[in-house]
C-alpha cells in the first residue's frame, strides 16, 4: 500500500485529493498544525465521505524539525505540498507570514524530503497567479512569470525551489501550475464561493445585496475534483516535470455572476453592488491557461463545465442555508 503525506489536508484540494488517494488504496497521512480546528477537518472529510480514514500527524511547515520527524516516521512514497496562505487579498495584509508559509514552508518540506526520504516523490501546488501581469494572451509552461501580489511572489519562490531541488539533487519533484479551481468546499473568501453563497442567501431571503470588487477581471475556473487527478498523475510519471492545469476558457466575474444568479432564477444586476474597498492594490486582469502538455503527457483534461460547477456550488449553498435555518 503506497503512503502519501499531504500538507494542507484541511483545505479544498487536500480534501478532494485525500478522497482520490483513499479510493486508489493509499495510506493517507495529513500534516496538521496544532492550531488547526478538528471541526473544520472533520466537516470537510465527512462531506466527502472519508472521515476517519486519514491519519493526522502534528507538524508545521514553519518548523523544519517537525517535518523531519514526520517524514522519518511516515516514510511517504509521495508528498503533496498543498498548504499555504492562499488568499491573494490577505497577502497584502500579511506579506511576511505569506512568505514564511507559502515560500519558505515549501522549502522546508523539500529539505525534509531531501534529508529524510529522498526517494519520496514531491508535488508543489504552484499557481496561475505567478503569471500575474500576463506576458502572453494564453499561458503555458514556457510563459514568463510576472507576479502581482505577495502571494504570487511567494508561490514563485516555491515553484523555482521545486525546479531547483529537481535539478540540484535529482528529487522527483513536480510543480503543478494550477489555474483557479473551485468547488462547494472552496473557502468563502474566494469570489466564486462568495457569489454562490450570496446567491443562496438572497434566494432564501437572508440577504438582499452582494458586495463585490472588480467585476471585469477574468479567470480560467475549473473544478477541484478534476484538478487533483492531474496532481496524482504528475507523480506517476517516470520523470518529474512542470505542468499547467487549466480549462482553456476564461470568464469575467460579471459573467460568473450572470451564471450563478441565473441558476437560481435571479438577475445579478438587481443585487450586486461594487465596493472600492474590495479592489486590490494590484490586479491580475486576465488568466487563461493552455493545458496541452498535461493532455499530451498525463492524458488529463478538464471535464466539468463552469456552468455545471457553479450550479453544484449554488445548490450546495442553498442546502446548507436551508439546513441551518431549520428550527
Ligand atoms: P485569485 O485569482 O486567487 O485571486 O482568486 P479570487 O477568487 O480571490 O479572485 C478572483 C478575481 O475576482 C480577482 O480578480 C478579484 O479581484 C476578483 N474579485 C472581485 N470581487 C471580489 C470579491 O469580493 N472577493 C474576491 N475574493 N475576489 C473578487
Amino acid at each position: 500500500m503506497p503512503t502519501a503525506l499531504v500538507t494542507g489536508l484541511t483545505g479544498q484540494d487536500g480534501a478532494y485529493l485525500s478522497a482520490l488517494l483513499l479510493e486508489k488504496g493509499y495510506r493517507v497521512v495529513g500534516l496538521i498544525r496544532r492550531s488547526a480546528s478538528a471541526d473544520v477537518i472533520n466537516h470537510r472529510l465527512r462531506w466527502l465521505g472519508v472521515e476517519g480514514r486519514v491519519e493526522l500527524m502534528d507538524g508545521d511547515l514553519l518548523d523544519l524539525s517537525s517535518l523531519l520527524r514526520v517524514v522519518q516516521a511516515v516514510q511517504p512514497d509521495e508528498c503533496y505540498n498543498l498548504a499555504a496562505q492562499s488568499f491573494v487579498a490577505a497577502s497584502w495584509q500579511q506579506p511576511l507570514l505569506t512568505g514564511s508559509v507559502t515560500a519558505l514552508g515549501a522549502a522546508n518540506m523539500l529539505e525534509a524530503i531531501r534529508l529524510a526520504r529522498p526517494a519520496c516523490r514531491f508535488y508543489q501546488a504552484s499557481s496561475s497567479e505567478m503569471y500575474g501581469l500576463i506576458q502572453e494572451p494564453v499561458q503555458n509552461e514556457k510563459t514568463p512569470f510576472y507576479p502581482r501580489s505577495p502571494y504570487a511572489v511567494a508561490k514563485l519562490y516555491a515553484h523555482w525551489m521545486t525546479v531547483n531541488y529537481r535539478e540540484s539533487f535529482g528529487l522527483h519533484a513536480s510543480s503543478g501550475i494550477l489555474f483557479n479551481h473551485e468547488s462547494p468546499l472552496r473557502g468563502i473568501e474566494f469570489v466564486t464561493r462568495k457569489v454562490t453563497d450570496g446567491v443562496a442567501r438572497i434566494k432564501l431571503g437572508l440577504a438582499r445585496e452582494l458586495p463585490l470588487g472588480n467585476m471585469d477581471a477574468t479567470r480560467d475556473w475549473g473544478h477541484a475534483r478534476d484538478y487533483v487527478q492531474a496532481m496524482w498523475r504528475m507523480l506517476q510519471q517516470d520523470v518529474a516535470d512542470d505542468y499547467v492545469v487549466a480549462t482553456g476558457r476564461t470568464t469575467s466575474i460579471r459573467d460568473l455572476c450572470r451564471i450563478a444568479f441565473g441558476h437560481a432564477g435571479l438577475n445579478y444586476e438587481d443585487h450586486v453592488v461594487t465596493r472600492s474597498d474590495l479592489i486590490r492594490p494590484a490586479e491580475v486582469d486576465v488568466l487563461e491557461g493552455d493545458a496541452a502538455k498535461a493532455d499530451r503527457v498525463l492524458g488529463w483534461r478538464a471535464t466539468t463545465t463552469l456552468e455545471d460547477m457553479i450550479g453544484e456550488m449554488v445548490e450546495a449553498d442553498l442546502a446548507r442555508h436551508r439546513a441551518s435555518n431549520l428550527p
